[in-house]
């Protein structure tokens, strides 16, 4: 199974990507989760994404193609893959596509979550206080550039997406376990198709 998860920050992508990780043994290909791992490592990378994320902006395309395209090389990712929060941009996505050309494989489904954006914050503090402020992105001031830069440059993705007709979309405010049967569902439909 190779399958996308779209939607603004706080939407659960990361939570209902571990769900299925947990339950299909796919990859989970977080995008933030790598970052957050080279700005502790202290990587080159990480040091120079640590100031963009901080202000909820997007790390540029090209390092994100990169990181990405390596990542697909893994042996881990043969059985399938959930990419969460990948891709954020246009540009991200025709190099998507590209990378999976090349390797004669295609996705099966890019499943959108929606919002009410009015409840995000609420979502977004609650995160902050379960881990314990660990992002430093996890603010009201932050999460209102993060929405932004969504609509300005993440929203499109969905269009692109939904032009090819592989475009699906999940009600996310339900509980972890209501959204997560949803998804399940949605999946099985499009894996039988
Ligand atoms: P996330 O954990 O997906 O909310 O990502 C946290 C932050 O990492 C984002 O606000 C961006 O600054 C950066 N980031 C993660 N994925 C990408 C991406 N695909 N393109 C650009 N920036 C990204």
């Amino acid at each position: 199974m190779r399958l996308i998860l779209l939607g603004p920050p706080g939407a659960g992508k990361g939570t209902q990507a571990q769900r299925l990780v947990a339950r299909r043994g796919v990859a989970q290909l977080s995008t933030g989760d790598m970052l957050r791992a080279a700005v502790a490592a202290g990587t080159p990378t990480g040091a120079r994404a640590k100031a963009i994320m901080e202000r909820g902006e997007l790390v540029p395309d090209d390092v994100m193609i990169d990181i990405i395209a390596d990542r697909l090389d893994r042996p881990d990712t043969a059985k399938g893959f959930i990419l969460d929060g990948f891709p954020r941009t246009i540009a991200q996505a025709e190099a998507l596509s590209d990378l999976l050309a090349r390797k004669n494989q295609r996705l099966d489904a890019v499943i959108e979550i929606t919002v009410d954006e009015g409840k995000l914050l609420d979502r977004i503090e609650g995160r902050a206080r379960e881990t314990g402020g660990a992002r430093a992105d996890d603010t009201a001031e932050t999460l209102s550039k993060r929405l932004a830069v969504y609509h300005a440059q993440t929203a499109p993705v969905a269009d692109y997406y939904r032009d090819k007709g592989m475009l699906r979309q999940v009600h996310g405010m339900g509980t972890v376990e209501e959204v997560g049967v949803v998804i399940e569902n949605l999946l099985s439909e499009v894996m039988e198709a």
